[in-house]
C-alpha cells in the first residue's frame, strides 16, 4: 500500500508530526492511519517520538515511500544519540526529554508549542519542543505552551478527524491555538537555550569551566538540574539568595525533564549563573550557601561527571557544619508590668 500523496518530513520535525500531516495529506486522520497500517497496537499511547523500531518504520516506510533513514533522522533517540548514554535511556524518563503522558488519548504532558509558529504557512511539531531545556521559541521570542487557555487539554493534535482536519485548533473545545496571547520571554533563557542547543549540535564548541567533552557537559548539567531541584526542598534555600534568584514557584520535586515550563525555565537559569561563574568562584558561592557535600551526586541517571566530582570534593561534610546553638538564654523572662501591658492594650485598642 503506497499513500497516494508524497510527504516529505522537515529536517526538525517529530515523527509524530509528520505521521499526522501524512494522514491528513491523504484523506484520513492519525488514528485511522495508524489503525490501518498496525490494527492490533494501540500506537498513539506509545511515545514513539523518542525511538521506533525497525518493524514499524519499515512499514511506515513502505506506505509513505519515505526511506527507513530519513524516518529514523525524525526520532529524538537520533537527535540526542551524541549525550545520550545507554544506561540513561534504560529509566522510564529519558534526560532531556519531556515525557509524553496520557490521560485517555489525550495527552497531559509533553508536545508543547508556540501558536506564531502555528501561523506558518508549513505547520509542523518541531523536535526541539519536546527537549526540557527548550521553554521558548527563539523564532518569536514567547515562551512555548502545553495546554489550551480555555479548556486546559494538553496540545494532542494526533486526535484531529478527517472532518475537523485542523490540528492547530484544541481537539477539545475547538479554540484556534494560533490566537492564543503567549508571555514574552526572558533574554538570559533565550541565551542559555540557544547555547545549549549549539552545544548538542557543534562538534567542537567552547564549554564553560573547561569542559573538554560533550558528554561531561551534559552529565554535569543533569548533576545540577538534579542539585537545584533538591535544595529547592532543603535548608540550602539561601543559594538562591546568592545566584539572585526568586524562587517562589511551586516545587513539583520531580525531575528537570518532567517538571512544569516555570519549573524548568527556574532551573535553567540558575545553571546559567553557576556557568557564568568560574569554578573556583562557585565552590565559594556553595560554601557561602552552606551547601554540603552530600547534595551533590556525581552519578545520576546513566551518566557520571568528573566536574561535579572535582566540585563535590572540596565542599565540606555536613558535620563540620557548624550546629545552630539552641542552648537556653540566660535572661529569665518576666511577666510585664500592669502599666506596660495597658499601654500595649491601648496600642492595640483600635483595631479590636
Ligand atoms: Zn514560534
Ligand atoms: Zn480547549
Amino acid at each position: 500500500m503506497l499513500s497516494p500523496i508524497k510527504v516529505t518530513p522537515f529536517k526538525d520535525e517529530l515523527l509524530s508530526s509528520w505521521i499526522v500531516r501524512l494522514a491528513l495529506a491523504n484523506g484520513t486522520d492519525p488514528l485511522s492511519l495508524s489503525g490501518a497500517i498496525f490494527p492490533s497496537q494501540r500506537v498513539w499511547s506509545r511515545d514513539f517520538d523518542k525511538s521506533l523500531n525497525v518493524e514499524f518504520l519499515k512499514a511506515l516506510s513502505n506506505i509513505s515511500g519515505i526511506p527507513i533513514s530519513a524516518l529514523t533522522k525524525l526520532t529524538l533517540e537520533n537527535h540526542l544519540s551524541s549525550i545520550l548514554t545507554p544506561k540513561s535511556k534504560n529509566n522510564a524518563v529519558w534526560p532531556w526529554v519531556i515525557p509524553l503522558a496520557h490521560r485517555n488519548r489525550v495527552h497531559t504532558n509533553g508536545l508543547h508549542f508556540c501558536p506564531e509558529c502555528l501561523r506558518e504557512k508549513d505547520v509542523y511539531f518541531k523536535r526541539d519542543w519536546r527537549i526540557s531545556w527548550n521553554t521558548c521559541c527563539t523564532d518569536h521570542e514567547l515562551n512555548f505552551r502545553l495546554g489550551c487557555p480555555k479548556c486546559n487539554t494538553a496540545f494532542s493534535p494526533h486526535l484531529v478527524t478527517y472532518d475537523k482536519p485542523d490540528f492547530c485548533c484544541c481537539v477539545h473545545c475547538g479554540l484556534d491555538l494560533r490566537a492564543v496571547v503567549q508571555k514574552e520571554v526572558d533574554p538570559e533563557i533565550v541565551y542559555f537555550q540557544g547555547q545549549l542547543n549549539r552545544f548538542l549540535s557543534d562538534n567542537t564548541p567552547e564549554y564553560p569551566w573547561k569542559i573538554k567533552s560533550k558528554t561531561e557537559f551534559f552529565a554535569t548539567l543533569n548533576s545540577l538540574t538534579s542539585f537545584i531541584q533538591k535544595t529547592r526542598s532543603s535548608q540550602s534555600k539561601h543559594l538562591f539568595q546568592y545566584l539572585d534568584i526568586n524562587d517562589s514557584i511551586l516545587n513539583s520535586q520531580t525531575s528537570f525533564s518532567n517538571s512544569s515550563l516555570k519549573e524548568r525555565q527556574l532551573t535553567v537559569r540558575c545553571c546559567f549563573r553557576m556557568f557564568s561563574l568560574q569554578l573556583d568562584e562557585l565552590i565559594k558561592l556553595l560554601k557561602d550557601a552552606k551547601v554540603f557535600r552530600s547534595s551533590l551526586r556525581p552519578t545520576l541517571h546513566g551518566y557520571s561527571s568528573q566536574t561535579i566530582k572535582t566540585i563535590k570534593q572540596q565542599l565540606p561534610s555536613y558535620k563540620t557544619y557548624e550546629k545552630p546553638n539552641y542552648q537556653k538564654s540566660s535572661q529569665e523572662i518576666h511577666p510585664r508590668s500592669k502599666d506596660e501591658v495597658e499601654k500595649l492594650m491601648d496600642e492595640i485598642r483600635c483595631f479590636l
